[in-house]
């Protein structure tokens, strides 16, 4: 009888601007799994003004963190989709400890990888980040910028800037993860689910160490 394919059932933790996102898209591509960012589903919920992005808005703006069950439920519908059978990268998710314990029981999980990175490197990350509404690249106007100022090299999209990349909600997304998140990895290595990475260096880099993380 063949083998199964093994399962990926991934969740990546770290604070805001570690990588993750940038990560977790190349990775599930190469692992032929869903990318699925709560913050990205989140977004997209406030783009199309669906009552979840009209009550979730406020938050994201401040940098809070949006109510653990508005986000459960969210996550919980995505995860019945098809495409989510042979496992999934979750990306921003779980960022409580409710919501981890929650996740325990519609979705289990393999592997947890934390990004670590000094707080120094982060604050310049987030305020110089910008990205593509249209086709979600994202650059650094520093370390990774785009070839014609404020235009999209893959799709010729005009760049944005996040509005929670303001240095304001950016302090309060880092004070926001120390006090709620980062309890998590406690957590998993208790349950012998973690791997940490150093999430410093150039792309590929990070991405050969998290490839050894998840194999
Ligand atoms: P991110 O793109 O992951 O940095 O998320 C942007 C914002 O979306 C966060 O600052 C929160 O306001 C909200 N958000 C994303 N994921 C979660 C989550 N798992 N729990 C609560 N709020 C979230």
């Amino acid at each position: 009888m063949p083998l199964a394919p093994p399962m990926h059932r991934i969740v990546f933790l770290g604070p805001p601007g570690a990588g993750k996102g940038t990560q977790a898209a190349e990775l599930a591509k190469v692992l032929g799994i869903p990318h699925i960012s709560t913050g990205d589903l989140l977004r997209a919920a406030v783009a199309q003004h669906t009552p979840l992005g009209i009550e979730a808005d406020g938050y994201m703006r401040a940098g809070k963190l949006v109510p653990d069950d508005l986000v459960l439920r969210m996550l919980q519908e995505r995860l019945r989709s098809p495409d989510a059978r042979s496992g999934y990268l979750l990306d921003g998710f779980p960022r409580t400890l409710v919501q981890a314990e929650a996740l325990t029981g519609f979705a289990p999980i393999d592997r947890v990888v934390s990004f670590e990175i000094p707080e120094s490197v982060l604050m310049e990350r987030l305020t110089q980040r910008r990205s593509c509404p249209n086709c979600g690249a994202v650059y650094n106007l520093v370390t990774q910028p785009p070839r014609v100022a404020g235009t999209c090299d893959k799709c010729g999209g005009t760049l944005v800037g996040r509005p929670d990349d303001r240095p304001e909600p950016v302090y309060t997304r880092l004070q926001t993860y120390h006090r709620q998140t980062a309890p998590l990895l406690e957590h998993y290595a208790r349950l012998g689910l973690l791997s940490r990475i150093d999430a410093q260096g150039s792309r590929e880099a990070v991405s050969e160490r998290i490839r050894k993380a998840v194999a």
